[in-house]
Order: C-alpha cells, then structure tokens, then sequence
C-alpha cells in the first residue's frame, strides 16, 4: 500500500495565534510560557488536520517561533558572539535577538528562501565550532508521537543545504561540514532512541546548479550519517525544482528515501522514466503543489502517479505535496466571501490533505476506489472551463491582437530624455521619493474604521485627499523637484490593484508567513485580467492640481503584479503577465491623458522571480522584460517612464535592468554602495537612475554630508547628468518625525552636487 504525508504544515496559526503571541512576548505583554502554550495549541491542531484527513507520516518540528533556519542555527550553537554567552541551549531572547537585532548586535542577514516569499536567517559559519544546543526536535518530536500515539516523522534542514545556505564560511566547506556532522550524528542517534523510524531531511539545494566539489559534499556526508547506529531511516527530501543534472548524484547517495517535486516541471518524471529509481528505496512521490493555490485535477494527477507507480512498486510510494504546505494559507472554508464560482477550484492546506489522502487510496485500491471524487472532480474542472468569469474573449481577442509595436516606445531613449527635459526643465541631481510616505496610527485607524463601516465613503476620501494635499505642500516646502502623492489609499501595493482588476481575487484571511511575525496575503490570479475602470487618474490629477511641480503617477508592475500572487495555471505566466501588462497599459495612457508627465512602474520583484537555474533565467528575463515594456509604451516620447527597484544586485541582470527601456529607474544603494559602482564599472548604463541615498529601513536621521559622499561615489561610475536624488525605497513604514529632516538632508545634499557639477562646468 501507498502512503501518504506531507513536508510540513502552515504554523502561524489558523487566526494568525503565532504572529499575535510572538509579538506580545516582544512587547512583554505575556510571558514565554504563555507564548509556548499558544505554540503548543498550533502544533496539535495541525496533527489532528492531519490525522483527520488519514496522512500516514506526519511531521514533527516542522513548526516554528520564527524561522526554520534560525531553528537549525541553534540546533548547532552557531550563535554569533554578538549576541552574547550562550548557555547550554539557546534560550528564546538570544533566539529573537538573532532574528530582530537588538540594542548591541543588528539581526543576521535576512534573505529568500529560493524562489519563495518566505524569507530566512542566514547561518554565519564564523560563529564558532557547531555543537549540539537545541533540544527542539526531540521535544517536537516527543509532543508529536504522545499526540498522535505513534511515531511522528522529523523534519530537519540537512547539513549540506545548512551549510550552503549560510556565509563567512572561514575554512573549506569540506571542513564546516566535518565540524557539523558530529551534531547532525548525534540528532539521528538521539531521534534513534526515542523510537522515530523515518527523518525528512531537507536537501533543497540540490536543486540549484551544484559544482562537482558540491556534489562530493552530499556524498561524503550521507556515507557518514548512514553509518550511525540505530538512526531512523532517512529521506532525503527535494522541492522547488526537479534533480536536472544532479539525479545520479542523489539516487546513489545511501539514504533509504528520496524525495522528489513533480509539479514544478515535468523533468523530475522523465528522469525517473529515463533512469528508473533503486528498488530498495522509498520515493517521496510530491504531485500536489505545496505553493499554489489550485485544486488538483485527480483525473490527471493519479494518471500521473500511476505513471510513476510503473517505475517503482507502489508500497514503496509516498503520496506527498511537492514541498512543505508552509507556503500556502490555511483553508479555503475562513474564506466566508470567497466568489462561489472560483472557491470550488482552490485548495489551501486543509484541502491538500484530503486531497493526499484521496491519491493514495486511489493508488493503493485502484482507480474504482475514487471515482465518485474523480466524478465530482471534472464536474468542477468542466464548470471552469465554461465559465466566462475566468476566460474574458475580449481580454484574449486584444492579446491574439498584440504586435511587436506595442512593445517599443515610439522613439529612443535620448530622443525621448531631451523631449522630456524640455517640458520639464529640472535641475541637475533632480529629487524625488519613491512614492509612499508614513502610514501613521491616523491612516491605519481611518482606514479601518472605513472597513468596518464606522467611516463613511466620503468622509474617508475627505480623509485621504487632506492628507495628500498636506503631503504635497510639505514637499513643495522643502524644495523636492519631483512631487508624489503619498499612496495613502493604499494597504499593499499590490492589493490595491488586484483590487481593481478583473480576474484577480483579495482574500480576507487567507495569509501566509512572509518572515517571523510578518504574514502576507498574496492575491489570487483565477482568470483574464483585465481593467475595468481607470484605478489612479483621479488621485494623481487630484495630487497634481495642487503644484505646478510634475507629480508621478505610481503604478505597481506586471511583473511584481505576478510575483506576489497566487497564480493561475492553465495559461502560461508569460501570457498572464502580459495580460496584466495591457490593464496597466490603459493606465499609463490614461495618466498621460490627464496631463501626468511622469510615471513609474514598480518592479521590486523583478529579481527574485529569477528562475533557481540559470539556465532558465533568460527565458525568464525575456518575457519579464517584455511583459514591463508592454505596460509602459502606449505613451509619447514626452511622458517620462520610472521604474523602482528595492535591491542593488543587478550586475548580473544589468542587461535586463537596461532593456526594460525606462528612462529613469531608482534603486536600493545606501547600504550596498559598492556593489553599485562595480556594476557601473563592469557596465556601462546608458539611462538616468537614481541610486538610493537614505536607508529607509532605520530610524537613523541621515546627515546631509553622507547622503554628499554617496553621489560623489555615484558621479565616478556615472555621468553626473545621469543621476537623481532619492531614498533607497518608500517612506510607508517610518514615522514623519524622522522623514522630513531626512529628506531636507537630501534636498541639501542634491545642492551641494548641482553646485560642484556647475563650478566643474565653470558656469
Ligand atoms: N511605490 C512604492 C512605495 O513607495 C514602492 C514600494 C516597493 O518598492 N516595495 O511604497
Ligand atoms: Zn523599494
């Protein structure tokens, strides 16, 4: 028989109980204890999920308080001394000072866990030698089987994931590794005792493009983990990815199951149809998609794992999701207003259970077993295909339509900058900000109270226009050349267009874990986009009709619209980015119709939609390129285009950044200045840009003579003509306390550069 499980389940809790709990202990408004009981209620609701559902292995330590690595990081006592003397374990304030920073030590290095929007804590190999000092897996471990009365399955990050995943590695990578093994060995022995008979450890890594040196490090490390006494069994989980290159590598390795995504592409299945699999091994068969939202078409699916059950015997199949269910929001039925004709066709965590638990039983019975579900099944695949909510002809027939000239502005960039520099007359080193400015307490609490009801319509666009024409008279004061109106409509920037749009859904509850205590809720892209009303010409017109000064239209990206959602997978993403692209096109054209002379198309994650092979990324860059072009080239060479960026690592993708054929973009640099100007040094960068000069992620007041240095550095790499003046990203979350000093700094900042550039060109 078949079995089924699962790589892990959602943790912050159903009503977001871990996020609440987490930050009243910060605040010191409950105690540890009581966070651990809060903690201890999620654990158990998700093992009865699961034990409900029928899930044969269920994890344990799958949960927690922050973060999977950071666990990992106390698991092997690789605390930074920074952060203090650390006693036998890790106690939980050295945990959250690791995580958050506090008054002696900033936080470690925050970063992307692959290709997902969770985000993880970088492990630093020079924080002293690895020993054991966690007792977490034991004690999930141990709570787990109690709970379910049978062994639960652990569930650990593994070494050599671990260590490529961190930095500062001192010595080899052969050497870090020798030094963790012994505290990986003891965890198996340990878990060994106390009666677990499988560990998940997670190889994620083995996705990514792995050098031979790499490759010899899984080698060497599970020839050794093996060969500890009375261990579980191990499977070595995969997912994001398929093996590629490193499939030979991974099935010989002597580990008792392998682990495999076959949702993602499907590579995975024709390796194991190529090469078949060791018939003494389990294979973690991951056909249900941990990371999107989209019920699974059984028919097709169990076909699938039947095509796989012809490789390997099907009692020796776990029936899995492709990668732990962390990535998606807990279940569909908290989505009381969820539209009757999309809710039928989504699957959040709880969904996938059942799901799980239908495919085995289906594998294990036949197919006869399940064809009441499989019925009930296509009925709702047949409904959405006939459903004019989700395929909108007119939406298609305009992109069958589209030709290459929608794709180029109408004339080339120094045309267009000299067009534009006519009309709008500005300074050398001109100013300017990102877009947002503070969401203070009086924002959030008027927008909720216009939630709820208590604030009527007008009262809260009185509300919202009073606090923009303050925002644009205060940066006329302070002297900024290029005005915005402060976004304060706004709660997420790309909910308030999903909002808008035709095709897209906001949900209400449905949230996901972004990094700690930090939860998102990415809409859900189920159908044509399309737009059916202009979403921002009156507000800009409005900001505008207070200042003679250009105000910028502000816009969110296809690209970034696409990245941070859940997206629908009957149409390839190239072509929902283009359809996304045309509604945010009529926009732009929109705006330059109202008298908008400036306008800028965020595209913060236009990076981190980065394919986890390379090989892939320019197939990648190619349509995310295009897909940006597309939006922005419906206007005159007179209107200028901006686009923003929150990151200075784009030496590798500067072609890209370049092709995207704005005219001006903004970048994050005050943190990062060096990698700045080695990529303007590799590259030449014929556009204007604006690299950041105020990190706006402090509270730190920046002195003007700083923000000097920084634009100084920038004229060495780039023509003082090319250059603007701004923060590294918007201003939503700092307090007005901070910002107007910080911005007059800048202002200041950019005079001191226009007069050295006027005395250079001896005017
Ligand atoms: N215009 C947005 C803002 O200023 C950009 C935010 C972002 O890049 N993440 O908030
Ligand atoms: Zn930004």
């Amino acid at each position: 028989m078949a079995k089924s499980s699962i790589l892990g389940y959602p943790r912050i809790g159903k009503h977001r109980e871990l996020k609440k709990a987490v930050e009243a202990v910060w605040s010191g408004k409950i105690s540890e204890a009581e966070l651990a009981q809060t903690a201890s209620e999620i654990r158990k609701a998700a093992w009865d999920a699961q034990a409900a559902a029928g899930l044969d292995l269920i994890p344990a330590n799958d949960f927690s308080y922050y973060d999977q690595v950071l666990d990992t990081i106390c698991l092997t006592g690789l605390v930074p001394a920074r952060y203090g003397a650390v006693g036998e374990t890790v106690g939980l304030a050295t945990y959250f000072a690791m995580a958050r920073g506090n008054d002696e030590a900033p936080a470690l290095e925050l970063t992307k866990w692959f290709d997902t929007n969770y985000h993880y804590l970088v492990p630093e190999f020079d924080a002293g030698t690895p020993r054991l000092a966690s007792s977490k897996i034991f004690d999930e471990y141990a709570e787990a089987s109690a709970h379910l009365g049978r062994p639960a399955k652990p569930v650990l990050l593994g070494p050599v994931s671990f260590l490529l995943l961190g930095k500062h590695h001192t010595k080899s990578l052969d050497a870090h590794l020798n030094e963790l093994l012994p505290v990986y060995e003891t965890v198996l022995s340990r878990l060994g005792q106390a009666g677990a008979e499988w560990l998940q450890i997670d190889e994620p890594t083995l996705v990514q493009d792995r050098s031979a040196e790499e490759l010899t490090l899984f080698k060497s490390a599970y020839a050794r983990l093996t060969r500890v006494a009375n261990r579980p069994k191990l499977m070595l989980q995969t997912y994001f990815e398929s093996l590629d290159g490193n499939w030979e590598t991974v099935i010989g390795l002597p580990v008792e199951g392998i682990g495999l995504d076959f949702v993602r592409t499907p590579e995975n299945l024709m390796l194991l149809n190529r090469h078949g699999f060791p018939t003494n091994k389990v294979l973690g068969a991951g056909v249900v998609n941990g990371r999107n939202v989209w019920r699974i078409n059984l028919e097709e699916t169990l076909s699938q794992l039947e095509e796989i059950a012809g490789r390997v015997a099907p009692e020796r199949i776990w029936v899995q999701s492709s990668c732990s269910l962390q990535h998606l929001p807990y279940d569909v039925e908290q989505e009381p207003e969820l539209d009757a004709e999309i809710k039928p066709l989504l699957a959040f965590a709880e969904q996938r259970l059942s799901e799980i638990a239908t495919l085995t039983r289906g594998l294990s019975a036949g197919r006869d077993a399940i064809t009441s579900e499989i019925e009930a099944n296509a009925a709702v695949f047949q409904t959405a295909l006939d459903s004019t909510r989700i395929h909108h002809q007119p939406t298609q027939e305009r992109m069958r339509l589209l030709d290459e000239a929608a794709f180029q502005r109408d004339a080339p960039f120094a045309e267009r900058i000299a067009k534009q520099q006519r009309t709008l007359k500005l300074p050398p080193y001109p100013t300017t900000t990102i877009g947002s400015f503070p969401q203070t307490r009086e924002v959030r609490s008027a927008r909720a109270r216009w939630l709820k009801g208590s604030l009527s319509d007008a009262d809260y666009q009185a509300f919202i226009r009073e606090r923009t024409a303050e925002v644009v008279q205060h940066q006329e004061q302070i002297g900024l050349d290029v005005l915005v109106h402060g976004e304060f409509e706004r709660t997420d920037m790309v909910e308030f267009f999903a909002d808008q749009l035709e095709g897209y859904l906001v949900t209400k509850n449905a949230w996901v874990q972004s990094y700690g205590s930090r939860c998102v809720r990415p809409p859900i892209i189920y159908g044509d986009v399309y737009r059916p009303n202009p979403m921002t010409v009156e507000t800009i017109t409005f900001a505008q009709s207070l200042s003679e000064r250009p105000m910028k239209g502000m816009l969110t990206g296809p690209v970034t619209m696409l990245n941070w959602a859940f997206v629908r997978e009957d149409r390839p993403r190239s072509e929902v980015a283009n359809q996304i692209a045309l509604a945010l096109r009529d926009e732009v054209v929109d705006l330059e119709r109202a008298g908008i002379k400036i306008i800028q198309i965020d595209e913060p994650a236009l990076r981190e939609g980065l394919p986890l092979r390379h090989g892939d990324w320019d197939e990648y860059l190619n349509w995310a390129v295009r897909a940006f072009r597309l939006a922005s080239s419906g206007v005159q060479a007179v209107t200028q285009i901006h686009s923003h960026m929150c990151y200075s690592e784009f030496n590798d993708i500067i072609e890209a950044i370049e092709a995207l054929d704005a005219d001006v973009i903004s970048i994050e640099n005050s943190r990062s200045d060096s990698e700045l100007l080695q990529a303007f040094t590799d590259h030449r960068y014929s556009r204007q840009i604006g690299p950041g000069v105020y990190d706006v992620h402090s509270e730190h007041v920046p002195e003007t003579d700083v923000m000097e240095r920084l634009l100084e550095r920038a004229s060495t790499v780039l023509d003082p003509a090319q250059i603007w003046v701004n923060p590294d990203c918007g201003l939503k979350t700092r307090g007005n306390a901070e910002v107007w000093p910080s911005l007059e700094h800048m202002v200041a900042a950019a005079q001191a550069l226009r007069q050295q550039h006027q005395e250079l060109a001896g005017v």
